[in-house]
């Protein structure tokens, strides 16, 4: 079960896990800079940030320091992405994008659509969104850990391309958490969806606490699987490094 939103837990201050002022990677075609928010209710095995999905006290990195920064970097970058850990589970997030906006930037969110209620909420404050699919929506808890994680993650697609959003959908591949079979049902299913765009990327072991998933070495997917995946969507990326 997902921890619930509730009072007691809205607090309106922003928890910041990270922050990196500068980036050309995270927001397609765009200068931003990315913050990480603490928090996360899943706990996938392939985990980059795995410090970064139990929520502290206090916010790490106060968020007045980070707006400071970002006053001073107007003109010099074009956007702002919150990222995580799953930047939905924070209460002060909604605040925090309006603040971002007011200062002229634009704004992305990367999630993994844990909380469909409230990225519905923020959605229209949005500019572009990366959301990562991780495996056929009845097979999610394989990847998360978490049972009901598919369900959330399926609402979330179904906002996400309801709202006509630019977007990215994306999928870490390794072969012990996602089949090629599966992979190939994944991606039928999110084009039949109507995502325009999608990504694989390749595992990465820099930053992943399983021994065991970056035990695992060899070429996967396969080319061919890549290539008729490829041709079911408008805009499709491979990222291997
Ligand atoms: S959803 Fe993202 S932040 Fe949360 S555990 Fe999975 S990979 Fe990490």
């Amino acid at each position: 079960m997902l921890p619930a939103i509730t009072n007691q837990t809205a607090t309106r201050q922003l928890k910041v896990g990270g922050f990196v002022p500068f980036t050309t990677t995270d927001y397609p075609g765009k200068l931003a800079a990315v913050v990480f928010i603490q928090g996360c209710p899943w706990q996938c095995a392939y985990c980059h940030n795995p410090h970064l999905q139990p929520r502290t006290e206090g916010s790490p990195t106060p968020w007045h320091e980070v707006l400071a920064i970002l006053k001073r970097r107007k003109g010099l970058l074009d956007a702002v992405v919150f990222s995580g850990g799953e930047p939905t589970i924070d209460p002060a997030l909604e605040d925090a994008i309006k603040q971002v906006r007011a200062l002229g930037f634009q704004v992305g969110l990367h999630t993994g659509g844990a909380y469909p209620r409230r990225l519905a909420e923020i959605l229209p404050l949005i500019d572009w969104i990366g959301l990562d699919v991780k495996a056929p929506f009845a097979d999610y808890e394989r990847v998360t850990g978490i049972a009901g994680s598919g369900e959330q993650a399926l609402t979330c697609t179904e906002v996400v391309i309801k709202s006509g959003i630019a977007h990215e959908f994306r999928t870490t591949v390794h072969p012990d958490l996602i089949s090629d079979e599966s992979l190939l049902q994944l991606a039928q299913t999110l084009s039949a969806m109507g995502v325009q765009n999608y990504a694989l990327q390749i595992f990465r072991k820099e930053g992943c606490d399983s021994d065991a998933l970056a035990a695992v070495s060899g070429n996967y997917p396969p080319k061919a699987l890549v290539t008729k995946i490829a041709g079911m969507f408008a805009r499709f990326t491979l990222r291997d490094a």
